[in-house]
Parts: structure tokens; sequence; C-alpha cells
């Protein structure tokens, strides 16, 4: 039998999300499991090869149409050993050999990569990327992440850091970031980003706002809070939102001018606020773009939402097609 279908699985600190998936990219099937991470994550990994297997069976899909599996995980990927390390949300505190434990589970080939490269190609392929060969992909959520799909390829880099453009540095000796540096693009345009800056500048703020208020009265304040009260016209939200608009321009019209793709997707929770925020970031990212650029390169929303990262790992399998 033609083998015709790919499995992807997007693992995450919370729930491990799979599917499956025609070669084509049309989800056919999808499910998801809670994430164990006791005794070290031991489990996770025996988890997936039962849940894939016992999902087969009851849908009755022979095994012999199976073309592969992808998986998307958090941590750093080894593309030569098919393993991971540094996964620290899943309790994995030594290197992870996937390929070899979920390919002897399975009987499955295997391919790996970590979950923002997985995203990427996920909107790449089947989402606002349009399948279009040069797609970058920033995602704002906790974090900032990013994938970068450079002429048909995910630009991984020598030691799988490409398209980390969380840590793109928009403020020299700025807010200090989780990865050591001084401010990085994450510490303020993820949601935790947006409302460090509401926080600091209500600190100098004079004036009738509602986030103000809020912020005073020690009241809990998100960043859909800070978007929501920027539409309502609250000068403070609005000057935050403002702010945090620029940073992301002003890094992706260098990330533009670098790769010159035919879109940035903006994905992510933060995502969320919609044409809104889109129309403010590409603003400033009209600004500082060259002009060819300008002409060539478009600034889009994602529309794959929790589906890209199942979509993209599954993408990852058509390599044994
Ligand atoms: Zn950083």
């Amino acid at each position: 039998m033609a083998k015709d279908k790919l499995i992807g699985v997007d693992l995450g600190g919370t729930t491990i999300k799979f599917a499956i998936l025609t070669k084509d990219g049309e989800i056919q099937d999808k499910w998801a499991i809670n994430t164990n991470i006791l005794d070290d994550g031991q489990h996770i990994v025996p988890d997936i090869v039962s849940s894939i297997n016992s999902r087969l069976q009851r849908l009755e899909l022979p095994k012999d149409r199976i073309v592969g599996i992808g998986m998307g995980t958090p941590g750093t990927v080894n593309q030569t050993e098919g393993s991971v390390k540094a996964a620290y949300n899943l309790n994995w505190k030594d290197t992870q050999y996937l390929r070899q434990a979920i390919s002897e589970g399975t009987g499955f080939e295997f391919a790996l990569d970590n979950d923002a490269n997985s995203a990427a190609i996920g909107e790449q392929w089947k989402g606002a990327g349009e399948n279009n060969p040069n797609v970058v992909f920033v995602t704002l959520g906790t974090g900032v992440g990013g994938g970068i799909v450079a002429d048909g390829k995910i630009i991984r880099g020598v030691n799988g850091a490409g398209g980390e453009l969380g840590h793109i540095v928009v403020e020299p000796d700025g807010y200090l970031c989780t990865c050591g540096n001084r401010g990085c693009l994450e510490q303020y345009t993820s949601a935790t980003g947006v409302v460090h800056l509401a926080r600091d500048f209500a600190d100098e703020f004079e004036g009738q706002s509602e986030l103000k208020s809020l912020l005073d009265n020690g009241q809990e304040v998100t960043s859909k809070i800070v978007f929501d009260l920027a539409k309502q016209d609250d000068v403070l939200a609005v000057r935050v939102v403002d702010k945090m608009a620029f940073y992301l321009g002003y890094a992706l019209a260098s990330v533009a001018n670098t790769l010159n793709p035919a879109y940035i997707v903006i994905g992510g929770g933060v995502s969320a606020a919609g044409k809104f925020l889109l129309d403010k970031v590409d603003k400033h990212f009209k600004k500082y773009v060259l002009s060819t650029v300008r002409e060539s390169t478009e600034l889009k929303l994602a529309v794959l939402g929790n589906d890209a990262g199942v979509i993209g790992a599954a993408s990852l399998a058509r390599e044994f097609a």
C-alpha cells in the first residue's frame, strides 16, 4: 500500500498534541494528551509511543501507510543525533535520544526540530506563508520565538540557534533577559514584556488612564488588558502599545533587510490583538526597511493558531516520502 499519511507531534510542557495528516498537509485526525513531567520526565517518550500506536490501532490505519513521524520539542535539538537537551520545562535533565526511542517504539521514521521551527514551517506551508519558500515567523507569547524558512530551507545555524528572533537586541542596556543579555526583543514584545513596559510607563505617567489606575491599585494586568484599553484610546495604554510596536517593527525591519522574505508572519497569544497591532508594527517596519524590501516583504498575522505546531512537525516527516 502507498505511504500517504504523516504524523505530527507537538510536544509542550502541559500537553502533547498529535495529528495525522495527508501528504498535502490536511489534518484528518487530531488528539492530545497531558504531558506527564513527573519522575524527571521519563514517562513522556513511552506515553508518546503508546498514544500513537493505540490511535492507529483504533483507527484501523495500517502501519505501512505512514510516511513517518515529525516532532517539535522545546529545548536545543541535535539533528545528527535526533536528540534534545536543555528542555527544562519537561524536567529532562539529560540529553534525550528521541529519534532512537520513538523510532524503535513505533517502527516509523522520525524527524525532529525545535517547537519554534516547527510552528514556523507549519505557518509557512499551510498558513499565512502560502507555501512561499521565503517566510519568517515570529511568535509573541510568554516569550518571543522565531523561525526562518529561506529558499525553502529552515535556517538552523551551526549550533541550532538560527532564527532566535526573540534575542535581537532592540534596546542596548535595556531590560535584563532570561538569556543573560539586556534589551532583547522578547523583554518588550512578549506578553510579560508588554506588562513590564506598562508598569515602567505608569510610574512616570500623570493623567487620566484606566491602565494607570489598575496598576496603581495592584490589580492583575495582562497584555490583553493593555491592548483592549489601547483600542479604547486609553492614553497610557496607547503609549505602551506604540512603544511595543516600535520595537517589533524596528527588529523585523532588520530581519527583512537581511532576508527579504515574502512574508513575516506574526503569531502567538499577543498577536490576538490582530490588525490593531499589525498596523502599528507595519508603520515602524516601513520606516526602517529598504525601499526594495518595502515593496516586496509583507507583514501578516498567523492563521493556524494551535495547529501550526503539529502541521509543521508533520511536514518534517515529508523527507521520508
Ligand atoms: Zn535574550
